[in-house]
């Protein structure tokens, strides 16, 4: 009894397995045909400053309407994308439009764009950006672009090359999902990095008592500090969270606690004229409470 449930669980797992792959296959199909069909759309995601609620700028999030299974995850798609080096004209897509919309907002907020290795890996990457700037006028100073440390894992001298070619450019660069990758100090001292963003998993348990994360939030804060950069609190959902990053002068604040990732139209109708200010709230008072 005991061999045949078990060859009966190896069968309904490799099933699994094959059914997963298929999927796979068949998103990454359906990406082919994504761009040419205009599925896509950018979100902005304002960042605000956490002592003041003044709007800084944004993160840009690329959505995927998949015309039969809506709205499809980033967190899903483009790691498709990058095996399949469609991340490639994706990630130009999503530059040049990120740089028109911001272009065309009328204030000078900045825009983080989000960078894939595979893309960062491309020697002809700045030229890339130096069109994006161009072809729409942006200023390069209101361009960030969001890096993770899965960059260095590509041998030292390319990297440091790519970075001060596109620092030449005037553009800024963050640090995304800090400590959750590859982390070494190391990189830090080389590279020119502009802000820190610390990852929502780090955020999401530290008003836990006696937390660890809190401490890691800590020596990044400091660490920042001491070398002169901003630092981001990503995923930001509750009051108690937003004190506590307060509280440990983390610089910026990103998250739903403000507000969640907005179509380009529901971004321009809630822009002001001049200072943008919002009070934490939205959905995470209703939801915490
Ligand atoms: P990320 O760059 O770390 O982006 C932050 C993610 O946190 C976004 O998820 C955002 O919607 C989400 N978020 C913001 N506030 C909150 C909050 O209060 N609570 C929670 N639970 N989540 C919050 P999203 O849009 O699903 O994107 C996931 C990841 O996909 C991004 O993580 C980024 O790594 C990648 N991604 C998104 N757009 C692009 C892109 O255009 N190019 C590339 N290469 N990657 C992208
Ligand atoms: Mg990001
Ligand atoms: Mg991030
Ligand atoms: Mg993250």
């Amino acid at each position: 009894a005991a061999k045949g449930s078990g060859r009966g669980r190896f069968r309904f797992f490799s099933s699994d397995l094959l059914k997963a792959a298929e999927e796979r296959k068949a998103l990454e199909e359906d990406l082919h045909d994504a761009l040419a069909q205009g599925q896509f759309a950018v979100h902005y995601q304002p960042i605000v400053k956490a002592q003041t609620n003044q709007v800084i700028g944004v993160e840009a999030l690329l959505r995927w309407n998949h015309p039969e299974h809506g709205a499809i995850s980033p967190a899903r798609f483009i790691p498709i994308a990058e095996e399949s080096n469609l991340i490639r004209s994706i990630g130009e897509w999503v530059l040049r439009k990120a740089c028109s919309d911001a272009a065309g907002w009328g204030v000078p907020l900045r825009v983080a764009v989000n960078v894939s290795p595979v893309q960062f890996a491309d020697q002809a990457f700045p030229m890339l950006v130096a069109s994006a700037l161009a072809q729409s006028g942006l200023d390069p100073a209101r361009l960030e672009l969001e890096i993770t440390e899965g960059v260095f894992l590509e041998e030292g001298g390319l990297t440091d090359a790519r970075f001060k070619a596109l620092k030449n450019l005037g553009v800024r660069l963050a640090l995304d999902d800090f400590g959750t990758g590859y982390s070494s100090l190391g990189y830090l001292k080389s590279a020119p990095f502009d802000k820190i963003k610390i990852d929502q998993s780090f955020v999401q348990g530290a008003t836990q008592p006696a937390s660890r994360n809190r401490a890691i939030i800590t020596a990044i804060v400091a660490l920042a500090q001491a070398l002169d950069m901003e630092t981001t609190a990503e995923g930001v959902e509750s009051f108690d969270q937003f004190d506590l990053m307060k509280a440990l002068c983390v610089s910026h604040v990103q998250g739903f606690i403000y507000s969640e990732p907005l179509a380009n139209e529901a971004f321009v109708a809630a822009l002001g004229g001049g200072d943008w200010i919002i009070e934490p709230s939205g959905p995470a008072r209703q939801r915490h409470q």
